[in-house]
């Protein structure tokens, strides 16, 4: 399949003092200046990474379309390559979830982007999470600005399904219920055969589980069982995050894995529950069998922290 196709090319380096997730409850940590690059997957269907969540992208003749927007760094640049390939402004922007590393770009694609399109929750996310933040207090690396601006949401919204036809192209937004968050969506190019996954695809990295938003991680299981049963054998998955010098697309095998990876972390919490150990125990486990060179960020994306969400989703379930 014509996947990975160079096209235009990486337009520049961004250097950037960067804050991987913002939010109360995570630690800033600065990462190195952030490499971008746009490739087209199929048809005129591609992705753009740079720091965040994957950018997914249309453009036709007929319509811009993209998918999620990182952070106003890279979305400046994101925005300027597609004015570039496509000499127009941008007709359809979904937010996938409502992470501030997919949705922080937002402000920047605003006044080029028609309209923005979420999951009814996403919105309301959004807003708490800025809320939060502006009543964190003050660390070394961290300082609330001193009028909180409020996140730029989505000025369409829908509970399970959105599509439109975009020139000669079928767009569809579709939600699943609780997975990565409450407020998760893919976004399927039907033409193209593409599907955007949003974070519901960690490409062999230890996932965030955002249980206060509404996660679940059984009923992420059965998300994807759903699209790798609904979805072509040859469609090419667009994964939020991937593992370093790993690729940010992929196909179905590796869409599985990300179940395969949670029934290995259920099995574990359930093993460890049944032999009435604490949570503290069950989450000390070093390597999950068969995922060991899953990628972790500390200290918010690692297995302890998977484990510790799995236990209380379980713990909750039985009692
Ligand atoms: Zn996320």
């Amino acid at each position: 399949m014509p996947i990975n196709r160079r096209d235009f090319l990486i337009i520049s380096s961004a250097a950037v003092a960067a804050v991987p997730f913002r939010g109360a409850a995570f630690t800033q940590t600065p990462a190195p200046a952030a490499a971008t690059r746009f490739d087209t997957i199929r048809r005129n269907v591609g992705y753009f990474t740079g720091r965040g969540g994957t950018i997914g992208w249309l453009v036709n003749g007929d319509a811009v379309v993209v998918v999620d927007t990182q952070y106003p760094d890279t979305a400046k640049i994101c925005v300027e390559g597609l004015k570039q390939k496509s000499g127009r402004g941008i007709d359809l922007l979904f937010n996938t979830h409502h992470h501030g590393d997919h949705t922080s770009g937002n402000p920047i694609f605003r006044p080029d982007a028609k309209k923005i399109i979420a999951q009814t929750r996403v919105p309301e996310l959004q807003k708490q999470v800025a809320q939060q933040a502006a009543a964190q207090p003050p660390t070394a690396t961290v300082t609330p600005a001193p009028h909180p601006t409020p996140p730029v949401v989505a000025d369409s919204t829908f509970d399970k399904v959105w599509s439109q036809e975009v020139g000669d192209e079928t767009v569809t937004a579709t939600h699943y219920g609780p997975g990565h968050t409450g407020g998760d969506a893919i976004v399927r190019f039907h033409r193209a055969n593409v599907v955007h996954l949003g974070d519901l695809l960690f490409h062999d990295r230890h996932p965030r589980v955002d249980r206060a938003a509404g996660a679940s991680i059984q009923n992420w299981m059965a998300i994807i069982e759903t699209i790798a049963r609904d979805m072509p054998a040859d469609t090419i998955y667009i994964a939020g995050h991937s593992k370093t010098d790993l690729p940010v697309i992929v196909g179905r095998k590796e869409l599985l894995r990300q179940r395969d990876y949670f029934d290995a972390v259920l099995a574990h919490v359930r093993r460890g529950i049944a032999e009435k150990q604490s949570k503290e125990q069950i989450s000390a486990l070093q390597a999950l069998p068969g995922f060991e060179d899953h990628q972790a960020s500390p200290p918010v994306l690692t297995l302890a922290g998977v484990l510790g969400v799995a236990y209380d989703e379980l713990s909750v379930v039985s009692q």
